[in-house]
């Protein structure tokens, strides 16, 4: 469904990375694989994982930086002449402010989580788009949950960000649409990540859907991944603007 296509892929921390399984789809789909991690502590575990996808490119890109997403957009172009698939699976939230109440959500909390979360999909779209020309077009996936539309206990700040994306993935998707861009999120059921362990409670979130979900169960990331792979495909070519779940249905209970 992928070949000959090239992916660029940003947020993979370790093995449990939902882009590791975004990637590891798109990579059995034919495609020509680039991740991003960030700094150094990542470096080790993320760069053992590109070497079990041979050609597989590997950038260290804080997403903050725009020097730095400069960079990964101009050695991607370099190597792969082009890029169809950009995958946004990036968030980050001080420990403190995911738990408690929103209210009391810092001024400084506030902007790095919106910055990280919701930001950066316009700071890695933006300079991605001639890259996205010189294939006529592209599809771009955006990882959000929930905690966007309905108020999840400890998300908090995390949720308004997550909202911000996702007018952000629609806003985008106007934009890029005559360029033959299609702009999507895939709103994922909870699945135990680095970043989810930072959400305090986050196990009784797992208990709680796999009792009210539709499907009693829990997604896993090749869920993810496969949802993924259909967005960045050629099978989803009239969708975009949309934020698809991945949860068993769970957001369809009241
Ligand atoms: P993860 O493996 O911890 O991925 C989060 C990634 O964001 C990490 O690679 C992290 O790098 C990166 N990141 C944070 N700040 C960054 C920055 N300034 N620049 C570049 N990268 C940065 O956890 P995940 O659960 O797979 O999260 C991926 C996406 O899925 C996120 O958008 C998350 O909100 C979303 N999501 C997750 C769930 C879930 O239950 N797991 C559900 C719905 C949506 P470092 O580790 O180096 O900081």
């Amino acid at each position: 469904m992928l070949k000959d296509k090239t992916a660029l892929v940003y947020g993979v921390a370790n093995d449990r990375s939902l882009a590791w399984a975004i990637a590891q789809a798109f990579s059995q789909a034919g495609a020509r694989l680039v991740l991003t991690y960030q700094g150094e502590r990542m470096e080790r575990n993320v760069r053992a994982l590109a070497e079990t996808v041979p050609g597989t490119l590997c950038y260290d890109c804080d997403v903050t930086n725009d020097d730095e997403i400069a960079a990964v957009c101009a050695n991607t172009d370099r190597e792969c002449g082009g890029l169809d698939v950009l995958v946004h699976s990036v968030a980050f939230a001080r420990k403190e402010e995911l738990a408690g109440r929103y209210v009391d959500t810092s001024r400084d909390g506030f902007r790095i989580a919106n910055e990280v979360s919701a930001y950066s999909l316009v700071a890695v779209t933006r300079p991605a788009l001639p890259l996205f020309e010189k294939r006529g077009g592209g599809s771009i996936i955006a990882l959000t949950y929930l905690g966007a539309q309905r108020v999840v206990p400890n998300y908090n700040v995390m949720g308004v960000a997550k909202a911000a994306l996702e007018a952000s993935v629609r806003y985008l998707a106007a934009d890029l649409g005559p360029l033959g861009i299609r702009v999507n999120g895939i709103s994922a059921g909870p699945v135990k990540t680095l970043a989810a362990r930072g959400i305090s409670g986050f196990g009784s979130i797992l208990a709680h859907v796999e009792e009210r979900a539709p499907l009693r169960r829990n997604i896993s990331d090749s869920d993810v991944g496969q949802a993924a792979l259909f967005l960045a495909s050629d099978m989803s070519r009239n969708i975009t603007g949309e934020v698809l779940f991945v949860d068993a249905g769970f957001h369809i209970m009241a």
